[in-house]
């Protein structure tokens, strides 16, 4: 470590923390995060030369590996032929095309630049499209850092949000309301009162940022008929889920129809990406077509359009071996750790949908945020930094979710069982 603790002192004197987005700066664990210097499936190799099984995979968009064969030819072609022209390419036409094909609700698309310009954008479509200022959110569920998102919620029951970050005016905070993921009557305590208000419901459909969060039975269903009964709009998040739970992303999981549809991490391929999609009527308020403002200088750049449609495409030409791979490998991770840690009795909860999987150190099923603060933080760090020192790389904090890869093997869950087993929980 000792070029990472190095270089690491030196990016503290430039950038705040350290770091370019707070989780990597290992706030919740201490210690120093290792530079990386390289990725190649499922493996990652930091400035030391230490070479780590990788089960944060940029934090969700390496559903095919890193270095992946397919996307590096594709950006080798694009990049070519210049980094971006702030002009209409055939490349976006084909990307949205995709997107259609491949998530059920979508019939048009607008690509942004990150999933935080995606929530925004679908935000400001749902204000505009329905005139109503109110949104509803859940507690620990993320959705990027634009202002009315950071909102967490009062303990118990909803509540008009408060700003969980300095710099979001309280005013817009009070127009966030919250209640607990996976609590339908507390949504609807919320609509009895204040439905007219609200332009719509935002939700991760697995909540993927505070560790994984199945929807209960009925949850997703009966979000989707509340906000049809009071004229709001079902905004469904999946910048995480979206391609990652199924080739129909959550959507075709759960079979539910949003309205509007955010994506980002995977339709990116690991370039800056975001999307807005949904019904053609909303998409079509969108300047220049409609009034409701949005634009981007980098906006469907041809690298990120290109990895993202070298993998999108990737995931449809083989997806029964692909998703048929990340399920089965998954699933035997999961159960394997589960035993390990039963035999060794420690307290746990694994909890799975596809390709991303939680580890939560207690021992009640997590269904809500308050559930997953429950989880014990000194058993999380002990865990973190023990599979880190034997070469496995999770997330630094226990609200991330963690992804499987299409490049993971057999090899790679032997090896992470392994260091499980031996680690000083
Ligand atoms: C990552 C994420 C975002 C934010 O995307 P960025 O590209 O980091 O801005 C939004 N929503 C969800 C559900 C996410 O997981």
């Amino acid at each position: 470590m000792e070029r990472s603790a190095r270089l690491f002192e030196n990016a503290k004197r430039r950038i705040p923390g350290g770091v370019n987005s707070p989780v990597r700066a290992f706030g919740p664990v201490g210690g120093v995060p290792p530079f990386i210097a390289s990725a190649n499936g499922c493996r990652i190799t930091d400035v030391d030369g230490r070479v780590y099984v990788d089960y944060v995979g940029s934090w969700g968009p390496m559903i095919l590996g890193h270095a992946h064969p397919a996307v590096l030819a594709a950006l080798r072609e694009t990049i070519e032929r210049g980094t971006s022209f702030g002009a209409p390419t055939e490349a976006e036409v084909d990307l949205a095309e995709l997107i259609c094909e491949r998530v059920p609700s979508a019939e048009m698309v607008r690509l942004v630049s990150s999933g935080t310009e995606a929530t925004m954008t679908a935000l400001r479509i749902a204000r505009g499209a329905t005139g109503r200022d109110a949104i509803v959110k859940f507690e620990g569920c993320y959705h990027g850092h634009a202002d009315s998102f950071l909102v967490a919620a009062g303990s118990g029951a909803a509540t008009h949000g408060h700003p969980s970050s300095p710099g979001v005016p309280a005013s817009l905070a009070a127009l966030t309301l919250t209640a607990p993921f996976n609590d339908l009557g507390a949504v609807a305590e919320i609509f009895a009162r204040s439905g007219k208000e609200i332009a719509a419901v935002i939700v991760e459909p697995v909540a993927g940022n505070m560790g994984c969060v199945p929807p209960q039975p009925g949850f997703l269903e009966g979000l989707r008929a509340l906000t049809k009964e009071y004229g709001a709009l079902l905004i469904f998040d999946e910048v995480m889920t979206g391609f990652r739970v199924h080739p129909r992303s959550a959507q075709g999981l759960y079979g539910i129809d949003p309205d509007l549809t955010t994506l980002g991490k995977i339709i990116g391929g690991g370039l800056p990406i975001g999307a807005v999609a949904g019904k053609r009527p909303l998409l079509e308020q969108l300047a220049p077509v409609g009034p409701i403002y949005q634009a981007g200088t980098l906006s469907g750049n041809p690298l990120s359009v290109a990895a993202g449609l070298a993998t999108l495409r990737t995931l449809r030409d083989q997806e029964e071996t692909i998703y048929g791979k990340l399920e089965e490998l998954t699933r035997s991770l999961v159960t394997q750790v589960g035993a390990a840690l039963r035999d060794r009795a420690v307290p746990h909860q694994v909890q799975r949908v596809g390709s991303m999987f939680a580890i939560y150190f207690t021992d009640a099923l997590v269904h809500n945020f308050a559930d997953a603060k429950r989880s014990d933080a000194n058993l999380f760090k002990r865990f973190f930094h023990g599979m880190l020192a034997g070469g496995i790389y999770f997330a630094p904090s226990p609200y991330e979710a963690a992804f499987v890869s299409a490049a993971h093997d057999t090899a790679a869950i032997t090896a992470t069982i392994n260091r499980l087993k031996r680690l000083d929980l």
